[in-house]
């Protein structure tokens, strides 16, 4: 079944339940004016089917920003998963397969990779079915395997530029930065903070997480419901969507906020309230957009890892693009990095590599 959305914009929503499993299939495609609709596969257990659509709808819509404002010739695409609270590892795998038969009927209209709950294994069992149109696939499958690394890189690169323009250097030596959320992301974030000789404190609400950094590497634990109080100057939100809003915003004691989560504004309004307190925010798909282009880079489009690791540095350059943007209008960092991103897709096509 196709269903379109007025408020949402994009071009095609297909569903598709899968009995066998309880699960429905959700593909998002919301732009291919750049390129083929791409983005990552979520597999999620959602209250009901309409708030996985809704999640399918704006992770799509946010991958066309991500692509256009890093210029890279791809399409807003995601596909979401809904699945039972229960599935065994043959029910899961089954369900995988079936998806990648879905991929593989769009003839090319849409391709994937990991994204939350799923993993580059997964993508090893979707492009049984669904190749060529799946990446993040594991280094034994041929694939550029986890893309947090390449996040964590575009991250730490956004960092630089941000101090930059706050503190007049992209030196993180010393730098006060609280991490929220050390898992895949985050905890290679911190790793690379910590051997760029940064301050760092951390909140996570996994004990695994917890031991793994407090206990085994000695880095500074803040209570969770602390995270967004703690003074610092950088606060890094990567863990959950939405951690931005009207009752955050007053909490924050930083100076400017960049870091991997994707949508971390609960509502557009949210970057005025932060541009009124005067933090400075990197917007998150700018700043996140390493893995997708790392990844899809090596696998789809052919880069060795050198020519990848260098495209995801851009993304410092293209910060400072949309800092400079802001001031120049007296707009917010999120409005000016949606305007150049909607410059893209308004103008001649990037070059469809
Ligand atoms: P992950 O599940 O590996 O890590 C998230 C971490 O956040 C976990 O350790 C979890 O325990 C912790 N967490 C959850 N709720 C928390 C809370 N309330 N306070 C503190 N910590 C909390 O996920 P990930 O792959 O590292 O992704 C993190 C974020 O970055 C997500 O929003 C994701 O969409 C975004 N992102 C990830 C990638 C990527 O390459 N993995 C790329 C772009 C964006």
């Amino acid at each position: 079944m196709t269903s379109d959305s007025e408020d949402w914009g994009g071009e095609a929503l297909y569903e598709r339940a899968d009995p066998e499993t309880g699960a429905t299939i959700f593909i998002a495609m919301h732009s291919s004016r750049l390129g083929p609709a791409s983005g990552g596969t979520r597999m999620k257990t959602y209250p009901d089917l309409e708030a996985a659509r809704r999640d399918a709808r704006r992770l799509s819509e946010g991958m066309t920003y991500k692509w256009a404002a890093a210029g890279f010739p791809r399409g807003g695409g995601k596909a979401v998963l809904a699945v039972p609270a229960t599935l065994s590892d043959e029910e899961r795998d089954g369900l995988l397969r079936r998806y990648g038969s879905f991929i593989q009927e769009l003839g090319g209209r849409f391709w994937t990779g990991a994204d939350v709950g799923t993993s580059p294994r997964d993508m090893d069992v979707i492009s049984e079915t669904g190749a060529p149109y799946v990446f993040s696939r594991t280094p034994e499958h041929g694939g550029a395997g986890n893309s947090s690394t390449w996040t964590a890189l575009g991250v730490e690169a956004g960092l630089r530029t941000t101090c930059a323009r706050l503190f007049g250097e992209p030196s993180l030596s010393g730098r006060k930065i609280v991490v929220q959320g050390a898992g895949s992301v985050g905890g290679e974030l911190m790793t690379r903070l910590l051997a760029a000789g940064a301050d760092i404190a951390f909140g996570d609400v996994h004990p695994q997480s917890v031991r793994r950094w407090r206990d085994e590497r000695g880095v500074r634990f803040v209570e969770p419901d602390r995270v967004l109080e703690t003074p610092c100057d950088i606060f890094a939100p990567c863990a959950l969507g939405g951690v931005l809003d009207a009752a955050s915003i007053p909490r924050l004691r930083c100076r400017g906020v960049a870091g991997a989560a994707n949508n971390q504004l609960a509502e557009p309004g949210d970057a005025e309230r932060l541009r009124a307190r005067g933090i400075l925010y990197a917007p998150d798909f700018v700043i996140n957009a390493g893995g997708a282009i790392g990844i899809t880079g090596q696998e789809s489009l052919g880069w060795p890892a050198e020519k990848a690791r260098a495209e995801v540095l851009r993304i410092g350059e293209t910060l400072t693009r949309v800092y400079e943007l802001a001031d120049s209008l007296g707009i917010t960092t999120d409005a000016a990095a949606k305007r150049i991103a909607e410059e893209r897709l308004t103008s001649s096509p990037v070059e469809k590599r």
